[in-house]
């Protein structure tokens, strides 16, 4: 049995990065940018007003009011040809070049305008309400960094560089696989025996928020013909993801069938409740295979500590592990026994800091209470209590970022 962090970087060790590919810009969203991104141009591209005003000279402002003569108009999109010269002005809209010889935009409920002249009311210093040509970014200056993760705010940014392709990583590709006897459709009612096939969707459903396109194969039974069937198509995966079969039971086959093809097994212990008959190999053409506890809590939490930052890396992420937050327990987690816990959790900011609810659970099989939970709540190895008030560590979830709570009354009190 090897430890958390041991496992991880053992997965990450034997995990390669993904050739790049182009996208359009505009289908980039939530993929890894494999090279910086500089601009073509100086921002902003040419001194503009911030606001609807007029420019002016502001030696003119010495005594208020000011009388300034009105030369011209500057919608935006337009070029001005004419100067500002002593004791004029020109009228700007916002986002409009700033004419010749002016230093200063008045905006224009500091104004009265009557016929071809402005009256000032108020000064302004040199240079207000001017955004300067490339004073945020000058021409050749990097925009986007390698390694980003590309968001709505990215697109922005490629689209105001004129950057229309971009290169990204290859999304992995991963195959998924359910295994067990006992497993029926979820559009079927189980008979006496037989329980309904969820992990083959929530792997599915986890593989596609990490960025992966999903080959879901479907059920393989617990022989070895049925999962050498399933194994060998998913063995063509950059990732293949199974669940169950890989305890130690007499039909606990996978490790066994996956030998038989050429996977060699990384480890097939870890040190973490849930999951410790987590099993992890490498095919003999170099793609990660993922032997998944079946217990349905199982699977999800080792795919979210193993199987995640193993796609964001493959994508070319080089942080690909989530960030652990900290948050005060508002009431006590037990964890028995030498293996890291992690537990079902609903956390939330209250003054001061994040806090932390356990979520009242049957285990690794309650999918239910679970699904309750936005993060995992971490009890160290070797530790039998923390109490309420003590400081938890917390893995957050995607769920984390919503406030939704629904099951509050759910929450142990
Ligand atoms: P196993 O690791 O195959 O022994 O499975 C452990 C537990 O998880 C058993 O109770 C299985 O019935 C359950 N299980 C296995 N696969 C699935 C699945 N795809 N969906 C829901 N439960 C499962
Ligand atoms: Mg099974």
């Amino acid at each position: 049995m090897i430890a958390v962090e041991q496992a991880l970087q053992i997965v990450l060790e034997n995990t390669p990065t993904l050739p790049k590919e182009n996208v359009a810009f505009q289908e980039a969203t939530g993929r890894l940018l494999a090279e910086d991104v500089v601009s073509d141009i100086d921002l902003p591209p040419f001194s503009r007003s911030a606001v609807d005003g007029f420019a002016l000279r502001v030696v003119d402002l010495r005594s208020l009011p000011a009388p300034l003569r009105i030369v011209g108009l500057v919608p935006a999109g337009s070029f001005p040809s004419f100067r500002v010269n002593r004791g004029e002005a020109a009228q700007v809209m916002t986002g409009a070049p700033i004419p010749q010889g002016a230093d200063a935009v008045q905006m224009v409920e500091n104004t009265r305008v009557a016929g071809d002249r402005v009256e000032v009311l108020a000064s302004v210093p040199a240079g207000q309400n001017i955004a300067q040509r490339g004073e945020e970014v000058k021409a050749g200056e990097i925009v986007l960094w390698k390694g980003a993760r590309l968001d709505a705010a990215s697109v922005a940014v490629a689209a105001t560089v004129g950057k229309i392709m971009l290169p990204v990583g290859r999304r992995p590709r991963v195959a998924v696989i359910a295994t067990g006897d006992e497993l029926v459709d979820p559009a079927a009612k189980p008979e006496p025996g037989k329980i309904r096939n969820s992990n083959g969707f929530s792997l599915t459903a986890q593989a596609r928020s990490s960025g992966a396109e999903v080959r879901y194969l479907g059920v393989a039974l617990d022989t070895e013909e049925s999962l050498r069937e399933l194994i060998g198509e998913g063995l063509e995966a950059d990732a293949l993801l199974l669940s169950g079969g890989v305890s130690v039971g007499r039909l606990d086959l996978v490790e066994k069938v996956l030998a038989g093809l050429g996977v060699t097994t990384l480890f097939d212990a870890v040190a973490l409740k849930p999951g410790k008959p987590l099993m992890v190999g490498l095919s003999s053409h170099g793609g990660l295979v993922f032997g998944l506890p079946g217990n349905p809590v199982s699977t999800m939490v080792t795919f979210e500590l193993f199987v995640r930052p193993a796609l964001a890396k493959m994508e070319g992420c080089r942080q690909p592990q989530r960030p652990v937050l900290s948050a005060t327990l508002k009431d006590a987690l037990s964890n028995r026994g030498p293996r890291r816990a992690f537990l079902p959790g609903w956390i939330e900011p209250e003054a001061g800091g994040l806090v932390a609810y356990p979520i009242a659970t049957r285990g690794s099989g309650d999918i239910v209470a679970f699904a309750k939970a936005n993060s995992l709540l971490i009890v160290p190895e070797e530790t039998v209590r923390l109490a309420a008030g003590q400081t938890v560590g917390v893995y957050p979830l995607d769920r984390f970022l919503f406030r939704e709570d629904p099951w509050h009354a759910a929450r142990p009190s």
